[in-house]
């Protein structure tokens, strides 16, 4: 069984669709990377900060940045905003070697970086690969120190350790899942000793660190540094069909929706495109999408837009509105079949996917799209020659997983999700069809500029 849509699209509009998109993946390995440069995008455009914007009218363009790691752009409709918006929320952190609080160590010789995972991942897949050193560190007095080392082709990377073949036979004969603890994923920082007598290693390095960036080692303490693999996203096959990268989970539809509302002008409905960090551990916190901040925001859309603003306003808003959830999906893989089910599964190269619900043992987690909204999106879709599938994540009982929709359903918005899908999702290369890429983008324009 296949289901590809190669052949009834515009191939040539695909491949260069990918080719910004692999230039947008390989400056935003952060969700701070990525807000700055989505942000730098679309002042290009004509968006300008809510806060400087004292009323808005049809057509209007503005932004705000949440703490630096999460931004939302909105485009004012011609249909009061009080009808609802059109949101597509997609997020922009993914899995990742965050350091830990005390990160460096001395041993053998070596000095090491202890780092704690962020989302999940399949440990073994983080080793022996080149890693970036990417992040910000707060000083004390409150400077801002930007750190960014091994994106550059002449920096030197780091990476972490697996063992050899021949020497472990204890290791593989334990199961996958146990073979490596958390506490093994500590990365090589250096070697070259100075001439104290303790630490020698570890004294070098932090040296450096104060050299170069005047960085103390309490100042880790408030730091974000995270290892992202150094490898840049490439076109992938014979025939450059695919783009692999770290990150695309789910910067695929992060980007898509951002190009689309990119790509508007004076649309029917308020449009809004969410780009959140937090998603991978749960979208909590002041950045993710539980905090109200898109309420936050949408206050105050309304309050410029209507001239003065009430409680009910934001309520009936939102109980108007319509939102597609743009994340990624598990792709079918040739490799692994068993854990698909074929007839509701994402083929690569199939389509954008809609997921009418995810969640796992019974749909626990999920929102469960309102079928009225499916079809809505079905309509959309068709109307506007949008290449698409439907899929569920995996086989029932396989395992499972859940996506932003439910918080957004949660607060009175309708919801389905809908996404690109991907192969070697959470690894550190993510596989994704260039025809899906495309789909995505024409998709997320059609339903933001549907009435
Ligand atoms: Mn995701
Ligand atoms: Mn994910």
């Amino acid at each position: 069984m296949e289901k590809t849509v190669w052949n009834t699209i515009d191939r040539e509009k695909a491949y260069d669709f990918a080719s910004d998109y692999i230039t947008f993946l390989n400056k935003s390995k952060t969700e701070r990377l990525c807000t700055d440069y989505s942000l730098y995008l679309a002042e290009k455009k004509g968006f300008t900060e809510l806060d400087n914007v004292k009323t808005l009218k049809p057509g209007d363009k503005v932004y705000a940045v949440n703490r630096g790691k999460s931004i939302v752009f909105a485009i004012i409709g011609k249909d009061d905003i009080l009808n609802g918006i059109n949101l597509v929320a997609a997020h922009i952190d993914s899995p990742r070697l965050d350091l830990k609080p005390n990160p460096v160590y001395e041993d053998l010789g070596i000095a090491m970086a202890k780092t704690h995972y962020y989302g999940g991942i399949k440990k073994y897949q983080w080793t022996t690969i080149p890693l970036s050193l990417i992040g910000t560190v707060v000083k004390e007095n409150g400077e801002i120190v930007e750190v960014n080392i091994g994106e550059d082709e002449d920096d030197p990377v780091f990476t972490i350790t697996d063992l050899l073949p021949h020497l472990a036979a204890d290791q593989m004969s334990k199961k996958m899942g146990q073979f490596m603890s958390g506490e093994d994923l500590n990365a090589v920082l250096g070697s070259l000793p100075n001439d104290d007598e303790k630490d020698k290693v570890k004294g070098a390095i932090l040296a450096l660190l104060k050299d170069k960036y005047g960085i103390d080692e309490e100042d880790f303490i408030s730091s974000e540094l995270v290892f992202v693999p150094s490898f840049m996203a490439k076109s992938v096959g014979l025939d450059s069909s695919f783009v692999g990268s770290y990150g695309q989970d789910d910067r695929v539809c992060a980007y898509t929706s951002f190009e689309a509302i990119l790509n508007i002008e004076n649309p029917e409905k308020t449009c809004v495109c969410y780009l959140a960090d937090k998603e991978e551990i749960g979208s909590m916190g002041s950045t993710g999408t539980k905090s109200r901040f898109l309420e936050t925001f949408a206050a105050h859309l309304i309050n410029s837009v209507k001239g003065g603003y009430n409680e009910l306003y934001l309520k009936d808003c939102f109980s108007a509105s319509k939102c597609l959830s743009a994340d990624v999906t598990a792709g079918y893989d040739p490799n692994y079949k068993s854990v698909c089910e074929e007839q509701n599964s994402a083929y690569m190269g199939g389509g954008l996917c809609i997921c009418k619900y995810t969640g796992a043992r019974g749909k626990s987690g999920t929102s469960d799209a309102n079928a009225e909204f499916v079809g809505e999106i079905r309509r959309i879709f068709n109307s506007n020659n949008v290449k698409w599938q439907i899929a569920e994540l995996g086989k029932v009982d396989q395992g499972g997983g859940g996506t932003v929709a439910q918080y957004i359903a949660n607060m009175n918005i309708e919801t389905l999700d809908c996404g690109v899908p991907i192969l070697s999702m959470h690894s550190p290369f993510e596989l994704a069809s260039k025809a899906d890429i495309y789909m995505g983008y024409l998709g997320y324009k059609a339903f933001l500029e549907s009435k």
